[in-house]
């Protein structure tokens, strides 16, 4: 326990650097050939190369041969971000013999090129850069990874149709899955929608089956009315509380009869499912297939939570599974990997007044039609004006709270859906459809046909530039609108108007980030990896992403994405152990003053007072420590040291940076 961390540093240290083209990601603006050779006259290299695609074969065989020629013991690489390559190259020194830890990469692209347009400006970063990691690397010690047992068990978090998708994989995989939903039933967005674009089939009927697996599979335990508190722990070994709210229905003993909500006398409460378009009694299940088929008391509204008399609910109950006792308990889990599928909210046009929802009668949100259509929603399909009328035109507006000042982005969805709610209405309502659009977009498989199948339908479209409002023209609405042929200002008066309402990130979405170490983008959506090559992954190993909480997404998106989120964390689990960086604290005894700060402090529990030459000293169980660094920045007397970030490591690389001009003039006198 008493070696130092701060070793002196290797004059011997013999440095191979390797400056990146990345084709021209770099080059083009980073002069390569002069950076390579300023890093030749640099303390200690004895290589320094440039090279078209470090990352690619001849690019490792170029570094691996260094090695084994020139004797390097440490080696440099500029390229990209060390997200996208730090692996690559360890392996190859590691492969040609190095200590994969003696390695030190520095980021010329993201950090450099792609954001320092003039070339000589880009130059000099890149040589200040190159500098620092080689004064870095010579106080890099040999360190060794460390191998973990993975736990066997994966939670979900978030049970509509994404995270259906994964658990039912995983499960079906033999891993042992918690999917956890913090509503009454699973099933999410998706279970309030009667038809889905394009093939028209009915939600319910492909929903329904995966809900039923997802609630009798012997390898998930399914967690309703519950919510993710606090995830400590690392890949493979993730510790989860869970914070699960109390039903006063015993889901054990209850059998989904539904007498309870029969003899409830509190029946008229709007439904959250129904979008306060239908009623729901005080104690409820939020829809007729719903998984668990459990209820839930709405103590906000039960006669007995309000005043203390009624109970029917439990007088009633065939099986005795009322229990108004419950409480709300604390769960602890273990897994090993951990899926979020948190999905999405519909954008609120009350934040949009030109539309005049929540103001005018008779405009509605596209959910809101699909609620109203369905023939098992709250009104058995019939969807009639407030005055009880058939609406005998219904227009549908595109693009509300997308592509504009509320949220920059395209919602994706919702053209799709604007043109499922076209046909529904003609088919159903018999109503003629109007859809104003900005841009149609029908990319998906199947998409353009479904569009024009509704043109074929009669549905009439009209193209407008942004600026779009409703306003009143008696009993009915008009839609003003500036259409995009013409420039001109026109409109046209219906009796309904159905805005297509936008794809938001959750409101807690930040929140839950941080409880999982993953972050959000400006929108809010949770940031995958990489857009492109590492989609369902994110910054923290073994959490990875589904569904619409990672940006918008219609369900066979979705779907696709949980199947690959439970693809990742099975290859994740199925190695049975993984590999920690070794970058773990430890107590240089000597140095110790016995202060007991870093003990109060560590967040993991790893640091214990132990008794040492007479006197007592903090000692790092290095198994628990996770390499966060807190007591590194706490201690008084510098006793606590991380490996990877001894301050010798960390201040050489800032003097490398900040004298770096220096240096170029010394090197420059001394070629003169
Ligand atoms: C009006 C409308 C019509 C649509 N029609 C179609 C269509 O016809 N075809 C089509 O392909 N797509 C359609 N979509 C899109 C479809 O709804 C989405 O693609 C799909 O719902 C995305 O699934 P998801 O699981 O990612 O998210 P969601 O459906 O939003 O499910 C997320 C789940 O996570 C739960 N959750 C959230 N936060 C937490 C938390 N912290 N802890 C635990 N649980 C949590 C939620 O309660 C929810 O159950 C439509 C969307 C709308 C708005």
């Amino acid at each position: 326990m008493s070696h130092l961390g701060d070793t002196p540093k290797p004059a011997q240290a013999r440095v191979g650097v390797y400056i990146c083209h990345c084709g021209t990601n770099i080059a083009a603006t980073v002069d390569v050939e002069s950076v390579a050779q300023y890093a030749a006259r640099l303390p200690n290299v004895v290589a320094a190369r440039h090279y078209l695609y470090m990352c690619s074969d001849p690019g490792q065989a170029l570094i691996a041969q260094d090695i084994r020629h020139e004797g390097l013991t440490h080696v440099v690489v500029a390229s990209c971000s060390p997200h996208l390559h730090e692996g690559t190259f360890r392996t190859a020194c590691a492969q040609a013999g190095l200590n994969p830890y003696l390695f030190q990469m520095t980021n010329i692209r993201e950090q450099c090129s792609w954001i320092t347009p003039d070339r000589a400006a880009a130059t000099d970063k890149a040589k200040a850069l190159v500098a620092a990691a080689v004064r870095r690397v010579v106080y890099q010690q040999p360190l060794e990874a460390r191998a973990v047992t993975l736990k066997q068990s994966a939670l979900v978090v978030g049970g509509g149709i994404a995270g259906i998708e994964a658990a039912l994989r995983l499960a079906d995989a033999g891993k042992q899955v918690y999917l956890v939903e913090r509503e009454p039933s699973i099933g999410g967005h998706m279970a309030q929608l009667y038809k889905t674009f394009p093939t028209l089939d009915c939600a319910a009927c492909i929903l329904t089956p995966k809900m039923v697996a997802v609630g009798r599979h012997p390898n998930i335990t399914l967690l309703t009315y519950s919510e993710v508190e606090k995830v400590s722990g690392y890949v493979g070994n993730f510790t989860v509380t869970l914070r699960r709210k109390p039903r006063y229905v015993i889901e054990e003993k209850c059998n989904g009869c539904g007498t309870c909500m029969e003899k409830c006398p509190w029946k008229k409460i709007p439904s959250e499912f129904d979008l306060g378009l239908g009623y729901r009694p005080a104690i409820y299940y939020p829809f007729p297939q719903a998984v668990p088929r459990v209820p839930v008391i709405d103590t906000e509204n039960c006669a007995y939570f309000k005043s203390g008399k009624c109970r029917a609910c439990e007088k009633f109950c065939p099986s005795q599974a009322i229990d108004f006792e419950q409480e709300e308990t604390l769960m602890e889990i273990d897994v090993g990997t951990i899926v979020l599928a948190t999905g999405f909210r519909d954008f609120d046009p009350r934040q949009t007044p030109q539309y005049g929802y929540g103001v005018l009668p008779n405009v509605v949100t596209g959910l809101e039609l699909e609620r109203l259509v369905n023939t098992g929603g709250p009104t058995s399909g019939n969807v009639l004006l407030k005055n009880g009328s058939k609406p005998e035109k219904v227009a549908i507006i595109h693009c509300v709270g997308s592509r504009g000042d509320q949220h920059e982005y395209c919602s994706r969805i919702c053209c799709m859906y604007s043109l499922k709610l076209a046909h529904l209405v003609r088919d159903y309502v018999g109503s003629e459809v109007v859809e104003f659009y900005r841009d149609l977009r029908a990319f998906g498989k199947g998409y353009e046909a479904f569009y024009e199948h509704a043109m074929e339908r009669g549905v009439h479209f009209v193209r407008f530039e942004k600026d779009i409002r409703v306003e009143p023209r008696g009993e009915k609405l008009a839609v003003v609108y500036k259409d995009v042929y013409t420039g001109q200002y026109a409109e046209a008066v219906v009796d309904m108007v159905a805005l297509s309402t936008g794809v938001e990130a959750q409101p807690d979405a930040h929140h839950i980030g941080q409880i999982f170490g993953v972050s959000t983008d400006l929108s809010g959506f949770f940031i995958e990896k990489h857009p492109k090559l590492a989609p369902v992954d994110t910054a923290t190993d073994g959490v990875f992403l589904a569904g619409a909480c990672q940006g918008p997404k219609d369900i066979p998106d979705s779907v696709a994405q949980g199947a690959a989120a439970a693809a990742a964390a099975l290859s994740l689990l199925d190695h049975g152990s993984v590999e920690l960086e070794p970058f773990t604290s430890f107590v240089v005894a000597e140095r110790c003053g016995s202060c007991h700060t870093c003990e109060g402090l560590c967040p993991f529990g790893a640091i214990s007072m132990v008794e040492w030459n007479g006197k007592l000293v903090a000692q790092i169980n290095e198994v628990l420590c996770k390499g966060c660094g807190a007591c590194v920045a706490a201690c008084p007397a510098g006793a606590a040291v991380q490996h990877g970030f001894t301050l010798d490591q960390v201040l050489a690389e800032i003097e490398g940076i900040l004298t770096r001009e220096t240096e170029t003039a010394a090197i420059l006198q001394e070629a003169v």
